[in-house]
């Protein structure tokens, strides 16, 4: 059971309890508010906290990466919920008159969402702050954070994910350095040998933007080979884990032309890793990501439910943090990771979260998120 800490943090001053929390404003944490207040949850009753309300992760590190999914899907999540309010400021933001067929820097989405986010933190209760722990007692959710303590019925984690990183004694490019190529150019020099570990999207982006930048060669290592998203038109094959857009294209045309001085790409085996990481004095890690960590106590979030993102009653996840596990039309296995995913996500499983549907309704309490008190 939830202990309270003796030392407790100062009051907000928010006296009220919370009918929901919301935890990480990123892409996933704007949705989430979105979707709560599109379900008709008043917008005094939930509380949203994260340290910068700057669009999470995408708004701060990716926004000068080329995007894998089109403008048309961008423009589709971004008018995929009415409490975004953003039709009619098509005129304000370059996505609205792009090709929808074309992919985009990241920062073209990164822009609508940053007004999208000032607008739901105006009308919601923000508070600027990282959450240290969560904890159950009493039949409620206490988020302590350095800004205080909060109590609420049910609480929403979307707090995102960090790379995944291996512990090379090599000199480390973050993925982050890597994934903009004007912090690169002043990482990494021509005399440079990098390697890079992985074969995904943010891996092969890496590798571009190394050798675009001018260092002296590429190590690329890879466990899997180069895996292409193929679209039939109603579905994608390797949706989420297949390169697409202009990596794809970059991918395809240009690396196989590449000579071994330039890029060396090197099967992950024991004898080979070591004597062509010898030569490397620079090393990218493009190998994934993993859910942020934060203290819960009465829950154990990595073993959410892969289709609902209940966690325990009244906990949710969603977002890279608490991906959905889907099954492709092929039978392949993946989790499921987008803006216009987790809007969908959000739209099937909010509902369910509130307890609209099913027999909960009828006793006029919820199974699976708690009543506001
Ligand atoms: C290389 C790359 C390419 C991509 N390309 C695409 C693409 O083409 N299309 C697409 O749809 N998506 C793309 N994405 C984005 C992808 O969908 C991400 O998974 C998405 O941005 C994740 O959003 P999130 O809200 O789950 O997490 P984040 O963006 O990481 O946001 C999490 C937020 O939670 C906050 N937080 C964390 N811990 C706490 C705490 N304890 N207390 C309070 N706040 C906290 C963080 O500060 C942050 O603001 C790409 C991502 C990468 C890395």
């Amino acid at each position: 059971m939830f202990r309270m800490r003796r030392r407790s943090p100062p009051s907000l001053g928010l006296r009220k309890r919370f009918q929901w929390a919301v935890i990480g404003a990123g892409p996933a944490g704007i949705t989430a508010v979105g979707k709560l207040l599109d379900n008709g949850v008043s917008p005094r009753t939930i509380v949203w906290v994260d340290p910068e309300f700057k669009v999470g992760d995408l708004g701060t590190k990716w926004a000068e990466v080329s995007s894998n999914t089109t403008v048309g899907r961008f423009e589709e999540f971004l008018r995929s919920c009415a409490s975004f309010g953003i039709d009619g400021k098509d005129d304000e933001f370059p996505i609205f008159s792009m090709d929808p067929k074309s992919t985009c820097l990241l920062k073209e989405v990164v822009e609508p969402l940053r007004w999208i986010s000032d607008r739901l933190s105006a009308s919601v209760v923000a508070v600027r702050s990282t959450v240290q722990s969560v904890g159950s007692e009493g039949g409620a959710w206490h988020v302590v954070s350095a800004a205080g303590e909060l109590v609420a019925g049910n609480v929403v984690l979307a707090v995102g994910a960090q790379p995944r990183l291996l512990d090379h004694p090599i000199p480390q490019v973050s993925l982050e350095e890597a994934l903009d190529p004007r912090r690169l150019a002043g990482a990494v020099s021509r005399e440079d040998t990098v390697a890079v570990f992985g074969s995904s999207h943010s891996a092969v982006l890496a590798v571009r933007n190394l050798l675009n930048v001018g260092v002296g060669r590429v190590v690329n290592f890879y466990r899997s080979p180069l895996r292409f998203a193929v679209d039939h038109g109603d579905w994608i094959l390797y949706d989420n884990t297949g390169l697409k857009g202009v990596t794809a294209q970059w991918a395809r045309s240009e690396m196989p032309r590449l000579p071994a001085e330039r890029l060396l790409r090197v099967k992950v085996d024991g004898t080979r890793t070591t004597k062509h990481l010898a030569q490397c004095t620079k090393v990218v890690y493009g190998i994934g990501f993993e859910p942020r960590k934060l203290r819960v106590h009465g829950a154990e979030p990595k073993r959410y439910d892969r289709t609902t993102g209940i966690i325990a009653p009244g906990l949710f996840g969603c977002g890279i943090a608490f991906p959905e596990r889907v099954v492709d039309r092929a039978g392949n296995v993946e989790y499921n990771v987008g803006l216009l995913k987790f809007a969908r996500f959000l739209d099937r499983v909010v509902p369910v979260w509130m307890g609209k549907s099913g027999r909960s309704e009828r006793r006029g309490v919820t199974s699976v998120g708690r009543p506001a008190r």
